[in-house]
């Protein structure tokens, strides 16, 4: 039987976990290391470069090395947040035929599907080097918060590279498997997840074998890139006072700046002070620019206490929904990088009452967690383990003005289904649109469009008479799929999916015939 991995892909860096002599445990990537970092270089040659390879020149190559893809994965162009993330990137976004947004690299068009299958295959490559054998199934994790648009792209990412991927499942959930696995006693437990790009909050109840989800919240935009963002801020700002230089728009400098930046905010976690020195930053006309800071972990609290305490209202949000009060949570597991961070870990301890449970690895649980799914969906598993997951996103139609009408309410156990009958509203009309929406906000227009579904075909009749059930259903992997039936001739009521966004089937026929191709190419 081929190995099911179980793979973390982060914002920032990803994780591969296998069940190995019947235990979850991490699996090296091609270079030996336990996690990758989640970026792609498109180098002018042709070559493509992966991980660790792509991070080393990207310091020389800013325009072409890709990283964050996982905040434009399953994104519309014109929205507010992509729009944001393109003025600090040093790659060029661009707008898809259907909205969607894509990167420019040189005169290359690339889908951030595709970047990321790049990951996703470097991941498989490692697992069947590590094994020793194809490896053709996986378990994939993703934000809770992940809409279905977002949830589809990585999936499809996931069939380019070659993955056909068995489940997908919730970053925080899969850290508490990882966490709760072998804990005999019942209890409450938060997960407090952030990661490079991603935050998320998810309450559960776990007793013997059975964890139940009872609320989860996040922000897609809140993670580790803000808080190096808030430092590369401050030292341009500083450089330009001292030298009245502007450094924003030099892309290779600003490149050097954020990894500095990063590596002092981690050195930070663990010292009162860092260097940062960086040399021949910017060459004037009257000589060299250096510039040299000395950054303290009490200016690194105060440039980003805000982005912390972003945290907080979405943490009640949950409590409040789950119907729980701080207090009675008996457990924190922290989860992904940037909880390492001493503010934001008194910060937790301060709002729960008590310190965060220090055992898991923040950067290892999810993937681990993920690699026990996969031991659940092959069988590797001796125990048995029930996993109750909610939906982190209201799904519902748009109605008249604007309106959205919500079908299955957030947090609801998946999976879950809800019928609704619609009819005509002329006579003799044969179709009918309707416009499924993602997402909390009353107005259609503020939430996330999965597609548009026309019932078509209805027989012709009086206006009110044809009654036609159309199911709306959220599986497991937090996908939807809706399904229409008339219930006069109890047939399956035909219908003509608009997605609003994604890859089409014979777009991604073509990807994977090229990178085949490629892939033959480069032996
Ligand atoms: P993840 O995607 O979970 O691997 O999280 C990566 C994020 O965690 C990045 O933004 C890192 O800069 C951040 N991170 C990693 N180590 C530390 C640390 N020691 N202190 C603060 N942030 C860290």
């Amino acid at each position: 039987m081929n190995p099911l991995i179980g793979i973390d892909l982060g914002t920032t860096y990803s994780c591969l976990a296998g069940m190995i002599e019947g235990a979850a445990k991490v699996i090296p990537n091609l270079e030996g290391a336990a996690t990758t970092p989640s970026m792609v270089c498109l180098a002018s040659t042709g070559e493509t470069l992966v991980g660790n390879l792509a991070m080393r020149q990207s310091l020389t190559n800013p325009e072409r090395t890709l990283f964050a893809i996982k905040r434009l994965i399953g994104q519309k162009f014109g929205s507010a947040r992509v729009q944001e993330a393109r003025r600090h990137l040093p790659y060029a976004l661009v707008e898809a035929a259907n909205g969607d947004v894509q990167v420019k690299v040189g005169e290359r068009r690339i889908t951030p599907q595709e970047v990321s299958a790049l990951i996703l295959g470097y991941l498989k490559k490692s697992a069947e080097a590590y094994y020793g054998t194809a490896v053709r199934e996986a378990v994939v994790t993703v934000p809770a918060h992940f809409d279905d648009n977002q949830r589809q792209a990585t999936k499809d990412a996931a069939l380019i590279a070659g993955l056909d991927v068995l489940r997908v499942i919730n970053e925080p959930t899969a850290a508490s498997l990882a966490y709760g696995l072998h804990r005999k006693r019942a209890g409450k437990v938060a997960v407090f997840d952030m990661g490079g790009g991603t935050f998320d909050i998810t309450l559960l109840e776990i007793s013997e074998g059975v964890f139940h989800v009872l609320a989860t919240a996040g922000d897609s935009y809140l993670g580790g890139e803000d808080f190096d963002r808030r430092l590369v801020d401050w030292l341009l700002t500083e450089f330009k006072r001292e030298t009245r230089e502007d450094l924003s728009g030099d892309k290779y400098a600003l490149q050097r700046i954020k990894e500095a930046a990063e590596k002092a905010k981690r050195e930070l976690s663990f010292t009162q002070e860092s260097e940062i020195n960086l040399p021949f930053i910017a060459s004037a006309s009257v000589g060299s620019r250096h510039l040299r800071r000395t950054l303290t972990r009490p200016l690194l609290e105060e440039l980003t206490r805000d982005l912390v305490e972003k945290a907080f209202p979405l943490v009640e949000g949950a409590l409040a929904e789950a119907g729980l009060r701080p207090g009675e949570i008996e457990d924190i597991i922290l989860v992904g990088g940037q909880t390492r961070m001493p503010l934001l870990r008194r910060q937790v301890a301060d709002f729960f009452g008590r310190a965060p449970n220090d055992h898991l690895n923040p950067d290892e649980g999810v993937a681990l967690g993920a690699a026990i799914q996969a031991g659940i969906l092959s069988g590797e598993m001796s125990e048995i383990v029930l996993l109750l997951d909610v939906t982190s996103l209201s799904l519902g139609i748009e109605i008249e003005q604007d309106g959205f009408e919500r079908i299955i309410e957030k947090n609801a156990t998946l999976p879950v289904r809800k019928t609704k009958p619609f009819t005509t509203v002329e006579d003799g009309q044969r179709r009918v649109r309707i416009h499924v929406l993602q997402g909390e906000s009353g107005k259609a227009s503020e939430n996330t469009s999965l597609g548009m579904f026309d019932l078509v075909g209805i027989s012709a009749a009086s206006a009110g008479i044809p009654q036609i059930d159309v199911t709306f259903e959220i599986d497991v992997n937090g996908m939807v799929r809706v399904s229409a039936r008339d219930t006069v001739s109890g047939r399956e009521q035909k219908m003509v999916v608009e997605p609003s966004s994604g890859l089409s089937r014979s777009q991604k026929n073509e990807i994977m015939k090229q990178a085949s191709a490629e892939g033959a190419k480069n032996g």
